[in-house]
């Protein structure tokens, strides 16, 4: 099962002094609106809409409590009951995707902690779970590497075995008894990925993200799984066509693997048997994830900024189906 959303956040105090104005409406929780200004060849200024429908969408009202309880909660609530569940952020850099899953603070907490918030109630309410374990691991891909961020950004390689079932060798996996261990264990991740930043281009921008919640039962056997994924900026796939060698290499990669995430999950979407997952690193790690019973959603990130028009509905089309 798969749903699609879109979150637009507010205009930011830089870009309103920017002047920048939103451009995005959000009418009605399943539709977006971008309000494109065009020049006719009289040189007459026109609106252009465009009109995009999705399994819901959030306007800059919405808070990341909402968020999640209609986007991650039913995945969360899937994988206690021992399913695979998967949450994607897609967006264009600046469009709200950190926000969206780590937060901003404890106090302002994102998809990450809320999740964990509920696995820790759920395991402390049902006596039956009170003896399942909570192992997270947290890595990065760039440039179709693998990189820890919870070992010092060690290299780490992904692989098929002979039943077909892709493990990531020497990956680090903490385990956590409360949601402030998680965030603690989330925040030495976060400052390990953001060491590499070169001031214009962070990597983070450039970096998918992979956040793995496991559920064991003592005999170590994995009863429940889910990923969250904060996804390279999709402005960044068009840098495939930029001069310099290192950000088309980047550009190249990030192309390749978003585009090989949207076959994926369309396969999904129409349960086809064919699931092209081996085109990049991303989906071949995340494999297991469009096999079988998985629940998955993707939120679309959109910045409401008229500078940014082009951007947000690239994001728009890429989410719809
Ligand atoms: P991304 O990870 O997609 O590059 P960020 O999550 O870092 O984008 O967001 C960019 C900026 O916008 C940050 O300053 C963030 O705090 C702010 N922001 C994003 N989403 C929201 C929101 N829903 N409400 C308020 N501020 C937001
Ligand atoms: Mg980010």
């Amino acid at each position: 099962m798969i749903s699609v959303c879109v979150r637009k956040r507010p205009l930011i105090h830089a870009e309103c002094r920017r002047g920048d104005t939103d451009v995005v409406t959000t009418p009605g929780g399943e539709c977006v609106i971008v309000h494109e200004s065009k020049e006719a060849v009289d040189l007459t200024q026109y609106i252009l809409q465009h009109k995009f429908y999705f399994d819901q969408v959030f306007g800059e009202e919405s808070s990341n409590e909402e968020v999640y309880q209609r986007t991650a909660y039913p995945l969360v609530q899937h994988m206690l009951s021992g399913g695979k569940s998967t949450c994607f952020a897609y967006g264009q850099t600046g469009a709200g995707k950190t926000y969206t899953m780590l937060g901003l603070s404890p106090g302002k907490p994102g998809l990450y902690a809320l999740a964990v918030r509920d696995i820790f109630a759920h395991l402390s309410t049902t006596y039956k779970y009170s003896s399942l374990l909570v192992y997270v691991s947290f890595f990065e891909i760039y440039c179709g590497q693998l990189y820890d961020l919870l070992d010092h950004r060690k290299r780490l390689f992904a692989r098929e075995d002979g039943q077909k079932v892709v493990h990531i060798s020497r990956l680090r996996e903490v385990r956590v008894d409360s949601v402030s261990s998680l965030l603690e264990v989330i925040s030495q991740g976060t400052a390990e990925r953001t060491q590499g930043m070169s001031g214009v281009n962070p990597l983070s921008s450039r970096s998918h993200a992979l956040l793995q919640i496991q559920l064991r039962d003592s005999n170590q056997q994995i009863t429940g799984r889910m990923w969250f994924v904060d996804l390279a900026g999709s402005e960044r796939a068009s840098d495939a066509k930029k001069s310099d060698r290192q950000s088309r290499k980047e550009g190249a990669e990030i192309n390749q693997s978003l585009l090989a995430l949207k076959e994926c999950i369309r396969s999904l979407d129409r349960e086809e048997s064919h699931t092209p997952f081996r085109q990049s690193k991303l989906t071949l790690v995340l494999k297991d994830s469009f096999v079988g019973d998985s629940m998955t959603c993707m939120i679309a990130n959109i910045s409401p900024g008229q500078s940014t028009t082009e951007h947000t509905l690239n994001t728009l089309r890429y989410g719809d189906r």
